[in-house]
């Protein structure tokens, strides 16, 4: 096995994804101390999050490694974009069963093309042999104090959802060989939104100062819902018929599995966001500015919990919320 100084300057280090002070803004050292070293211009918060892959759980076994990376290091700027935050750089802490070069020069590809796209090099990490799990840090930068929060929606605001969700949740379905029928255009339309979902960056920066809470959907809409509404302390209800479906969900599904995946199933990484109404226009104008599709799905209220108006207006149920880890 080559020596991990030797995986980590041939794979990691390379130009386009290891981050190079003095070009890369903010960045004094990167890779090969024992500390990266970071600027945080002044007026501004470094915001930092963590996801843990685990392959077979969260990505499945054999999956490409290219496109591996660049779903770990989406979902972990995706929840920068729900903070409205900038992306900055990022950590990669990774176990393998083997140094297999094939998949690490793929996995390296990967990372970065999505490195150079989002504008986020990698300044470290860590590697150790085990179980294939891929854990990146990512650490944004947000204007003091303008950071989106979970806890700001308020009871009479407006509730929005970006994007088409459902479709990642139709990929897995796909991948499992439960999607049969499908042409190749509609293949690789699920298969980039289960891989590639795009983390809505320029939507998140464009809200600040717009939206009231804000939050990413990474275990389904419903559940994620329910989580603003308890940090808000008030009641979230959605009305279906307001809901955006993708044409891929609509041509192969019916209208309740159709809306159980839009409703339920996870991975998309859309935001949800609320706003008072008076900031409608300004939300259409941020929507635009970002290019990415948001609809207006419900409203706030006081109270508790999250309640699905069906397409008479009346409450529907859904037995599953959401895929929740450790139930
Ligand atoms: P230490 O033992 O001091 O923690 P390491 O020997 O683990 O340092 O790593 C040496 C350098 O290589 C450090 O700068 C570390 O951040 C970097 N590094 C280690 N693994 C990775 C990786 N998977 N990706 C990027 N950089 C890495
Ligand atoms: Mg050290």
């Amino acid at each position: 096995m080559p020596s991990e100084f030797h995986i980590i300057a041939r794979h990691f280090q390379q130009a386009g994804l290891a981050a190079v002070p003095a070009r890369d803004k903010g960045v004094v050292l990167g890779i090969g101390d024992d500390c990266a070293l970071l600027t945080v211009p002044r007026g501004q918060q470094l915001a930092l999050s963590m996801d843990v892959l685990v392959e077979g759980l969260h990505f499945p076994q054999q999956a490409p490694a290219d496109l591996v990376a660049q779903r770990a290091l989406a979902v972990n700027l995706s929840d920068l974009a729900a903070m409205g935050a900038t992306p900055h750089c990022f950590t990669l802490g990774l176990t393998l069963p083997a140094a297999d070069e094939v998949w690490l020069e793929a996995f390296a590809r990967g990372l970065r093309i999505s490195a150079q796209r989002y504008g986020c090099p990698l300044v470290g990490g860590n590697l150790a042999r085990g179980p294939l799990q891929i854990a990146i840090q990512v650490q944004g930068l947000v204007p003091a104090g303008e950071a989106l929060l979970r806890s700001k929606a308020r009871a009479g605001h407006d509730v929005y959802v970006s994007g088409e969700p459902g479709r990642a949740g139709l990929a897995l379905e796909f991948l499992q060989g439960n999607c049969p029928g499908l042409d190749a255009a509609q293949a690789q339309e699920l298969l980039d939104a289960y891989y590639r979902p795009e983390p809505r960056l320029a939507l998140g920066q464009a809200l600040r100062k717009r939206a009231g809470a804000a939050q990413d959907v990474s275990d389904g809409l419903l559940i994620d819902l329910a989580r603003m509404a308890a940090a808000s302390k008030v009641k979230i209800t959605v009305d279906i018929a307001a809901m955006p479906l993708a044409g891929v969900l609509t041509r192969n599904r019916d209208s309740s599995a159709v809306f159980r995946l839009a409703m339920t199933a996870g991975d998309d990484y859309e935001l949800i966001f609320t706003a008072p109404p008076g900031k409608r226009k300004a939300i259409d104008a941020a929507a635009r500015k970002a290019g990415v599709r948001v609809s207006r799905i419900g409203q706030v209220s006081k109270g508790e919990g999250v309640e699905v108006l069906d397409l008479s207006g009346r409450a529907l149920a859904f037995d599953v919320a959401g895929f929740e880890h450790f139930r």
